[in-house]
This record gives C-alpha cells, sequence and structure tokens, in this order.
C-alpha cells in the first residue's frame, strides 16, 4: 500500500475476507489477536454471527478487518457461489473434513491412495457430502498428486483461488456503479447504495440517459400517463368482467357489506361502452391492455354498485383505498414518474413477482426483489421509548404486500 504522499493521514485498514468465517474463524481470532500488540474492536453483529471485526495494531495503528464473504455473497454455500458468481469452468473441490483430527492427521494424510467414497460420509450433514459424480471428479484430480497431504495443500489454495475469484468479479460489477463493495458490509446495503446511486446518477446506468437527477423534475401538476403510445386500448370482454364481478362480490360479502345492488354480469354491455369511452377517474390515464381499469368504489362504507363507482386504473384504484387523498395522488404521480423513466419500484402483482423471480439467482436482483408477504413476514422495527429515551427493536408483520 504505497500513496502519493504518505504525509496526508489515511485509515490503514486492510480487508480479510473468509467465506463462511463468522461461524469458524473469529473463535480463533480472539485467541490470537487478543494480546499486547493488537486491540480487537467491537464486532458488527453477534458473537454466533459475526459479520465483520477490526483489530488494530497498537504500535503501527495498522488495521485489518475481518469480513465474512457470505455477507457479500448472500446466504450460500461456497460451491453454490462459485456456480452463481464465478467462472463458468470452475468447480469445487472436495475433501472428508471429518476423517482427520488432531491424533490421526499424520497417518491418515502421508497415505498414498485416494479417500474411498465411504470416507465422504458426513455425520454433520447426515450423508454422503458429495455425490458420486464429484467423487468421479476427485478421484481424476487426485491422480495429479503424490499422497493426501499434498491434495490437500492443493485443495486449500483452491478453496480460496474459486472465493476470490467470484469476489473480483462482484467487485466488477458494482465497479461500473462506482460502488465500492467492499467499503460495504453487505450485499443488501450494495444493493441499496446503487439504488441510491441510479436515482442521482442516472445517466451511469441508461447510457444514452444525459439526465442528471431523478425526482427533482417530478411536477405534481404533470400528465405522466399512458408512457407507452401504442399500448392497445382496453376492451372488456364478457368473462373478464363475470370474474370481476364475483370477486367484487366476495369483497363486499368478506367485510360484511350489502351485496344484493351489485353490479352483474348483466351490466356487461353498459361497462364494455364506459370503459371505452372514459379515463381513470383519479388520474385521467386511458384504460390500455398495459393499464386495465378496475370499480373504484366512491363511499367505503359502500358496495360495489353502479352509483358507488367511477372507472379507474387498478393501480389507482389500490392507492387510492383508505388513504388520504393528496398522499394517493402524489403516490400516483410517483409511481406514473417511476413508470416513465424505468425506475425500481415495488411490485404488487404476485404474478409479475413469480414470473421475475423464476430468473433470479442472486446478488442484486435477489436483494431487490425480497418477497414480503402480509402477515408472514417479520420487520424489524424501532420505536422510540420516551421513558427511557432509547429506540427499542420490535418485531412486527406487515400489514401490506
Ligand atoms: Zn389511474
Amino acid at each position: 500500500m504505497k500513496y502519493d504522499d504518505e504525509n496526508i493521514p489515511f485509515d490503514k485498514c486492510v480487508k480479510v475476507l473468509g467465506q463462511n468465517s463468522s461461524r469458524f474463524d473469529i473463535a480463533l481470532l480472539w485467541d490470537a489477536l487478543e494480546c499486547e500488540l493488537w486491540t480487537m474492536g467491537v464486532p458488527i453483529g453477534d458473537l454466533n454471527n459475526t459479520k465483520s471485526i477490526t483489530v488494530t495494531n497498537k504500535k503501527s495503528h495498522m488495521k485489518l478487518q475481518f469480513i465474512d464473504a457470505e455477507n457479500l455473497f448472500g446466504p450460500m454455500t461456497l460451491k453454490a457461489c462459485v456456480k452463481d458468481y464465478g467462472d463458468k469452468t470452475e468447480h469445487k473441490d472436495v475433501f472428508p473434513y471429518e476423517i482427520i483430527n488432531s491424533k490421526n492427521w499424520n497417518e491418515v494424510l502421508m497415505k498414498t491412495d485416494p479417500f474411498e467414497y465411504e470416507d465422504f460420509k458426513s455425520q454433520l450433514k447426515g450423508g454422503y457430502s458429495i455425490t458420486k459424480d464429484e467423487y468421479d471428479q476427485y478421484l481424476i484430480d487426485f491422480k495429479r498428486f503424490t499422497n493426501r497431504l499434498e491434495y490437500l495443500k492443493y485443495y486449500n489454495i483452491n478453496d480460496t483461488e474459486i472465493m476470490v475469484k467470484s469476489l473480483m468479479n462482484l467487485i466488477d460489477t458494482f465497479e461500473q456503479f462506482n460502488i465500492d463493495v467492499l467499503h460495504y458490509i453487505s450485499i443488501a446495503s450494495c444493493a441499496y447504495a446503487t439504488k441510491h446511486y441510479s436515482t442521482y446518477f442516472p445517466s451511469k446506468f441508461i447510457l444514452e440517459s444525459d439526465k442528471q437527477t431523478y425526482y427533482s423534475d417530478i411536477d405534481i401538476k404533470a400528465d405522466y400517463s399512458n408512457p407507452n403510445p401504442n399500448a392497445k386500448p382496453f376492451v372488456l370482454t364478457a368473462g373478464y368482467w363475470k370474474n370481476k364481478c364475483y370477486h367484487y362480490k366476495q369483497q363486499d360479502y368478506k367485510a360484511g357489506r350489502e351485496t344484493e345492488k351489485n353490479v352483474t354480469a348483466d351490466d356487461y354491455d353498459y361497462y364494455k361502452r364506459l370503459f371505452e369511452t372514459s379515463v381513470c377517474s383519479i388520474c385521467k390515464a386511458k384504460f390500455t391492455y398495459d393499464n386495465p381499469s378496475s370499480l373504484d368504489r366512491q363511499d367505503n362504507e359502500l358496495p360495489h354498485t353502479k352509483d358507488n363507482c367511477l372507472p379507474a386504473c387498478v393501480s389507482c384504484n389500490i392507492e387510492h383505498a383508505n388513504r388520504d387523498p393528496k398522499i394517493a395522488s402524489l403516490r400516483i404521480k410517483m409511481r406514473l414518474y417511476a413508470i416513465k423513466h424505468n425506475l425500481t419500484m415495488t411490485i404488487s402483482d404476485e404474478r409479475i413477482y413469480k414470473l421475475l423471480r423464476e430468473c433470479i439467482t442472486s446478488g442484486l436482483a435477489a436483494v431487490f426483489h425480497r418477497e414480503n408477504i402480509a402477515g408472514k413476514t417479520h420487520i424489524n422495527e424501532l420505536t422510540y421509548d420516551e421513558y427511557s429515551n432509547k429506540s427499542i427493536p420490535q418485531f412486527i408483520f406487515i400489514s401490506q404486500k
């Protein structure tokens, strides 16, 4: 590490990464570095799962920051990580860890024949730790070595190399967005940084864009509706309408609303014409196949009757429900603005989410596309307690999808 002007004070910090190191290696660190030469810092995370810990040399003030690479790759095995982030030609080698201990290692490792398949039976995993195919590959690899110890030496180096290569690929991916992966503690925080970066420096993400920042020019009075001029106009079909009527009735019934005067399949002709000739009563957008229509109840106490409903986009309808009208209209404008400029946004349609999720393996997209299910997903929320003057973490369920 050399800087142009060494007289300018700087933080000398070397990052040390290890896959899954939080579980095993941190314990070793306490033994090795808790001494008169080094000071252990406060670990980030808890003692069972230490995401990172920094030790400082008392004389040189040099810092070593130990980071569990799993935080950067996401929770996965090194094998899965190499598959997702590594070069396709790489494979993770195998070794039966459980067969050696501090007493027998010399005898076991000096043998010149390869391990038997039986040796890969793992008590930790409750079965064979590798497949038959992987064992065959091991037999081929082993031929290059004189004994098991030589193979182990190669194994240890290769295990580090494949992790480093995957890590370098990750670093390069983020580098194009000016995000320094090692500056952050997890892939989630990198993703978050990228999201904000994309909003403030759009031209880095959409190369033909000369726009400097998004949202600074959002105009609450502007018309951002119907961003796609070629979208086909929405035509109501009898089947679609019948299905809608059924669901409206179910909704009203569940909410304890009288359904006798509800819209029915017989109103099909009336609504087909209405949707063709009218626009969204909230955002004034035309109805297209990209933006189908729905019935928005004006009085939330009343059911889906002809008198109580106006046509509205599905998204406006959702935004409108039980909200302050001004906040709803701002959110609708922001949503349309985000669609117009291809900005990141929450997906609330389960079908679209499932479709996208299938194509995602890991990394940035996996973080952005985290699924939060109403009544199921825990979110850790801080609440302020004025008596103790402290923020207290609380587990809550999210109430909206
Ligand atoms: Zn609308």
